[in-house]
């Protein structure tokens, strides 16, 4: 099959879905990476691995080798500039409206003849508007379109979420995944992206008041609901590899 894993940030793909997309490389399945921007509002690392101005570019490359970590097939950036946080920590889309970004993901569906889709949740996890952008994006895109394509959104909402700040509240899960399998080359990928290494940890280190390492907030399972199409493929292949968890809601 043909995946598409469609976020707005580079390190969205490895910490919201990574475990679910390296297992479907692993089962022999082509993931293609479409990011909206390269994180050039972001975090340089802390001590700084680079300049602001050097941040796209270094996170460019981080998303690549994450990229090969999980076994993706191809990784295209949509070449939108990531707006830098404000100074009350806001945070920003990547455009004022989607018709652009609806045009671009049209076009890599058809050219690629994608079959799944998986993007970000109807809460943009934790509200984030570049987030919400991508979800809207790909909600349109089905408004419009009558393909046979099945949408998965990532991080939904259930009780035992090892994530509970990034699950989307109104995305009830159709299905858990245990990515443990997998769990080296998603800690690989997460790894990829250096700059990113204080942020990742920094709730654990503030919670605990420790040093936290970054395997210790790589989760183990990753959930999903199906968003649009009407076949729920991806919890047919899962559980007749007895990857799928039960839900407890
Ligand atoms: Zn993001």
């Amino acid at each position: 099959m043909e995946i598409l894993a469609f976020f707005a940030h580079p390190d969205d793909e490895t910490i919201l879905a990574g475990g679910t997309l390296a297992l479907m490389s692993e089962l022999g399945h082509n993931v293609h990476y479409l990011i909206a921007t390269r994180g050039e509002g972001g975090e340089c690392g802390d001590p700084p691995l680079c300049t602001r101005p050097e941040l796209g570019k270094v996170r460019e490359k981080e998303t690549s080798a994450a990229v090969n970590a999980l076994g993706g097939k191809s990784l295209t950036f949509l070449n939108y500039i990531d707006p830098v946080v404000g100074p009350q920590n806001e945070l920003f889309s990547f455009v004022p409206e989607i018709s652009p970004v609806l045009a671009s993901l049209s076009q890599t569906i058809h050219q690629r003849n994608i079959e799944i889709l998986i993007s970000h949740g109807s809460n943009g996890e934790y509200g984030h508007p570049a987030h919400l952008t991508v979800y809207s994006t790909v909600k349109e895109f089905f408004r419009l379109n009558s393909l046979n394509l099945i949408w998965y959104t990532s991080q939904a909402y259930y009780s035992a979420s090892q994530k509970p700040h990034l699950a989307n509240k109104e995305d009830k899960a159709d299905w858990v995944l245990d990515v443990s399998s997998v769990f080296e080359r998603k800690l690989k990928a997460a790894q990829s992206h250096a700059t990113q290494h204080a942020l990742f940890v920094r709730r654990k280190k503030d919670e605990l008041k420790r040093e936290v390492k970054l395997e210790e907030v790589i989760a183990s399972e990753e959930s999903f609901r199906l968003a649009g199409g009407s076949q729920d493929i991806l919890r047919e292949v899962f559980s007749n590899k007895g990857y799928l968890k039960s839900i407890i809601n």
